[in-house]
């Protein structure tokens, strides 16, 4: 039987937005949210901001009891200790973050992470009770010598390694030449890729969990686009970056229509 998948949409902020303006942003972002309650798809909601709003994301969504959930852009992979400059799941859990974003192909590129860094934090985030958003995607020299799926099907297993699926998880196919470069995927790729995920996980975890499991496209999604993709059977969402900065632009992607 086929399972119904909440669809997810998720905005990362990447290193935009201070705490006051995070604030304004969830006020806004939750009553476009209480307008389109009767109207709209059902998604979940979330926004991953630097990680200096999430204590104010926080107070705002506890106090008001806001549908949106949050989470941060990276963490450590160790849990405390001399690591200057590094943020535990730890600390993030106890800011009440839902999600962490892993493996982004800025942190892969920018920050020099191997696979084996995006496993130990996708382990980490699991000991923290923190779902991992993880990222995989291939650049466009990889697309071209060895098509779209086989990169981001070798960073899933190799980020999967040891992992207990059960304890949660979502996955981002982004290719690296769609990010915020105004050319996203065709939806046929984003299925494509998106299916072959799809059927690593059911060999890594079961039938079960792979068909449980959000896989989300990523790479200049905005609201003209959003639902070619969220029309394909194997895309669950978006994790979305430029256009998660414009409330307008961003509020009528959470409304996507079908
Ligand atoms: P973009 O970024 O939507 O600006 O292309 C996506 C991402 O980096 O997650």
């Amino acid at each position: 039987m086929a399972v119904k998948r909440t669809p997810f949409i998720a905005g990362n902020w990447k290193m935009n937005l201070d705490h006051l303006q995070s604030i304004a942003f969830v006020q806004k972002l939750a009553w476009a949210l209480s307008d389109a309650k009767h109207d709209f798809a059902d998604a979940e909601v979330a926004v991953f901001p630097p990680f200096t709003d999430l204590r104010s994301v926080q107070t705002l969504v506890a106090a008001d009891a806001l549908p949106i959930g949050y989470g941060a852009q990276d963490l450590s992979k160790h849990d405390s200790g001399a690591y200057t400059g590094e943020i535990s799941g730890a600390f993030l859990k106890q800011l009440d973050c839902g999600y962490v974003i892993i493996g982004h192909s800025e942190r892969r590129t920018l920050h020099a992470e191997t696979d084996a860094d995006v496993n130990a934090k996708v382990v980490a985030a699991h000991r923290h009770g923190l779902v991992p958003v993880l990222c995989v995607g291939e650049t466009a020299e990889d697309l071209e010598q060895h098509g779209a799926s086989a990169v981001p099907v070798a960073q899933l297993r190799a980020a999967l390694d040891g992992v207990d699926v059960s304890k949660g998880l979502v996955v981002a196919y982004e290719p690296v030449w769609a990010i915020g470069s105004g050319q996203a995927a065709t939806p046929a790729q984003a299925e494509q890729v998106a299916a072959a995920l799809r059927a690593v996980l059911a060999e890594i975890a079961g039938e079960e969990l792979a068909s449980a499991t959000r896989v989300l496209y990523g790479g200049s999604v905005k609201a003209a686009n959003i639902a070619s993709f969220l029309r394909e059977p194997n895309v669950d969402g978006a994790l979305v970056g430029g256009a998660s900065l414009d409330i307008d632009e961003f509020s009528s992607i959470v409304r996507f229509k079908k």
